[in-house]
This record gives structure tokens, C-alpha cells and sequence, in this order.
């Protein structure tokens, strides 16, 4: 998605660049963030996600650059200046109030009238399914209910702008991928910009619109999930962003006729004899149950993740080590990684 020039982007970050001593953690970011989007930061420990959601929240302020909230520059204003509020990984509830009174303590802070407070904490947590809950103390919650009083707490607010720091990174798996399609739903709902860090690719794919990946303080990519996945514009993207399975030198000269680094996805590939386009041995067999995953050691040189559904569910169509095997793709599903020289902020028009 691109913006079009007259509409005014919810967030816009014009060459931000965050310097701590020696330390580059974010280097000339130009990113811009429509209304009402969710858009996730991708990105490993350290890649700078955290320090860019910090900036935007003006618990930090950036060494150069410039950052726009609904079309206005908001660089070197107070967190409480702009529109905008933060939920934490670790929620920082208060103990001693129970949930309603945590919801509303934002509103009383801000002198809001009790009616209007009332009312107002009401509908926040009935928008994260929490109406029964206002009495409870946040101990007597579950680790995803306190979660939630967290963003009631949030929304309650009304802010344009919602900036969510790996919100769900404690939770166990079973109940954060619950999460992600509640956080997901109540995002539609209620329309505000969501800017999500997380480094956990799998969450980033299952609620984002768009992602922006993160490496070294720079952004390699910004796409929909889908153009990541299947175009993924360098080889950190595609190793980030699910399994890379890149051929370079030899094995690339060999199977693709020409020097460069290619990917192809593990279930694009499939086994067969006739017409194989690379031929090599099982390596290594992981069964996971729906699926199989075989480790190709290519007679030409590297590997390649292999992806097969275990549609028959006899054990014996498994493949054994050391088998060899004949393995083909379609050419539309080779990806080309081979670096170009230029900038390396792309984005997937
Ligand atoms: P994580 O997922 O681990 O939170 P991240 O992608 O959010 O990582 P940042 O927290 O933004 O990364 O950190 C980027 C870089 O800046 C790291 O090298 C980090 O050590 C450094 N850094 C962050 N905050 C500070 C600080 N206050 N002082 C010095 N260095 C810092």
C-alpha cells in the first residue's frame, strides 16, 4: 500500500536516526503509517523496533530526523503531548486499584467528570470482553486478562495512535495466538492506527497489514504479509520471514544455469523423479505430524527444506534418510535474491 499524496499518514518518520554513544540502533528510518492500519515492526533482538516505537511515544527523542503525528511534526514534544499511547509487555497494572479503577485512572488524572468517567471505562472494557471483570483485583486475573485490562486502559483514552511493545510476549503460545485474533478484532473495531513490535514472525504475519522488517536499525522491507512471504526483497527478509532456502555459487550455477542467490519456498517444492529439477539425498526427516519436513543435501551443492503434507498418514511413505530424490518447482516460485547495488529500503508497490 502506498499512500496517495493528499491523504495524511497517521504516523510518518522522515531519516530518523537514534544514536546511543557508538551505538547506531536506528539509521535514517523514512517509513509512513496509514490511518486506522495495523502495522507491525519486525524484526530480531536489537534491530531497532523498540527505540522506533519510543521516538513515536517521545520517550525518546531522535538524534536527526523528524516524526509527523495525523499530519503534524511532533519531534521534540512530551509523551503527553501527543496523541498517542503505549501498552507494555509487562501491562504495569496497579495492584492496589481493581480493574475499573486501573482503566479509569488515566481519565482521573486528566480531570475527566465521574459520569463521563464511568462511561467511558465501561465501553473500553466491554470492547476487550471484560464488562464482568471491573471488581477484580489484577491478581485474581489470567496472565491474557490483565492483558487486556492493559489495552482497555489504553483505548479508554481515545488516542489516534496505539503503540503495542511485544504486548503478548508473556503469554503462553496457546493463549497468544488467542490474542493475536482478539488484538486483531478489536483493532477493526474500534479503527485506531495500530504500530505493533514483535519479533516473532508468525504473529506479525497473522495480524498485520503491513510489516516493516527491521535489521541493523534499518528497514529492509515494508509489504502486506502475502508480498513478504512470496517476494521477499533481500535474503534477510526471506530468512526472517519464514524458511529461506537460498542456492548460491555452485549449487545456483548448477540448478539455475547462472551465478546469484534464489529461494525457493519448502512447499513449493515437491518430490519426484520425472522432469527433477535438482537431485540430492534425504538428509534429515522431521515429522511433524500434518506435514513432513525433509533436509535435501543437492548433489550439486547446499540444501533445501522440503515441505510435504502428510496427506496418507502411513508411516511408510515417509521418506528415509539418505534416500535419494528428484525435487522440481514451478518457475514462477523461484525467487531472485541476487543483490543489486541501491538503496536498501524497498518497498513492494
Ligand atoms: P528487542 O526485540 O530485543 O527489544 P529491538 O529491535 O527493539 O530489540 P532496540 O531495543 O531498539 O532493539 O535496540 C536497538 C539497539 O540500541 C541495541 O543495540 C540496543 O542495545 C541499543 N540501545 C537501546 N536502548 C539503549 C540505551 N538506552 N542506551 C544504549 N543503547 C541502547
Amino acid at each position: 500500500m502506498t499512500m496517495s499524496d493528499d491523504a495524511v499518514s497517521s504516523v510518518r518518520m522522515e531519516d530518523l536516526t537514534k544514536r546511543f554513544g557508538d551505538v547506531v540502533a536506528v539509521d535514517g528510518v523514512n517509513l509512513e503509517i496509514a490511518d486506522g492500519e495495523f502495522f507491525s515492526m519486525l524484526g530480531p533482538s536489537g534491530s531497532g523496533k523498540t527505540t522506533v516505537l519510543r521516538m513515536i511515544a517521545g520517550f525518546e527523542e531522535p538524534t536527526s530526523g523528524r516524526i509527523h503525528l495525523g499530519g503534524q511534526d511532533v519531534t521534540g514534544r512530551p509523551p503527553f503531548a501527543r496523541d498517542v499511547n503505549t501498552v507494555f509487555q509487562d501491562y504495569a497494572l496497579f495492584p492496589h486499584m481493581n480493574v475499573r479503577e486501573n482503566v479509569e485512572y488515566g481519565l482521573r488524572v486528566k480531570k475527566v467528570p465521574r459520569k463521563e468517567r464511568a462511561e467511558r471505562a465501561e465501553a473500553a472494557l466491554a470492547s476487550v470482553q471484560l464488562s464482568q471483570f471491573g471488581e477484580r483485583s489484577p491478581h485474581q486475573l489470567s496472565g491474557g486478562q490483565r492483558q487486556r485490562v492493559a489495552l482497555a486502559r489504553a483505548l479508554v483514552n481515545r488516542p489516534k495512535v496505539l503503540l503495542l511493545d511485544e504486548p503478548l510476549g508473556a503469554l503462553d503460545l496457546k493463549l497468544r495466538r488467542e490474542m493475536q485474533i482478539e488484538l486483531k478484532d478489536i483493532q477493526r473495531e474500534v479503527g485506531i492506527t495500530f504500530v505493533f513490535v514483535t519479533h516473532d514472525q508468525e504473529e506479525a504475519l497473522t495480524m498485520s497489514d503491513r510489516i516493516a522488517v527491521f535489521n541493523e536499525g534499518h528497514i529492509e522491507q515494508v509489504a502486506t504479509p502475502a508480498e513478504l512471504y512470496e517476494t521477499p526483497a533481500s535474503s534477510f527478509v526471506a530468512g526472517f520471514v519464514g524458511t529461506s532456502n537460498l542456492l548460491t555459487g555452485a549449487a545456483a550455477r548448477s540448478v539455475f544455469g547462472r551465478d546469484g542467490t534464489f529461494s525457493i519456498r519448502p512447499e513449493k517444492i515437491t518430490i519426484a523423479d520425472s522432469g527433477a529439477r535438482a537431485r540430492g539425498r534425504v538428509a534429515s526427516v522431521v515429522y511433524l505430524g500434518s506435514v513432513n519436513h525433509y533436509l535435501v543435501d543437492l548433489d550439486a551443492g547446499g540444501t533445501l527444506t522440503v515441505l510435504r503434507q502428510n496427506q496418507h498418514g502411513t508411516a511408510d511413505q515417509v521418506l528415509a534418510p539418505d534416500q535419494p530424490v528428484g525435487l522440481t518447482w514451478a518457475d514462477e516460485h523461484v525467487i531472485d535474491l541476487t543483490p543489486t547495488s541501491g538503496s536498501h529500503q524497498k518497498e513492494t508497490p
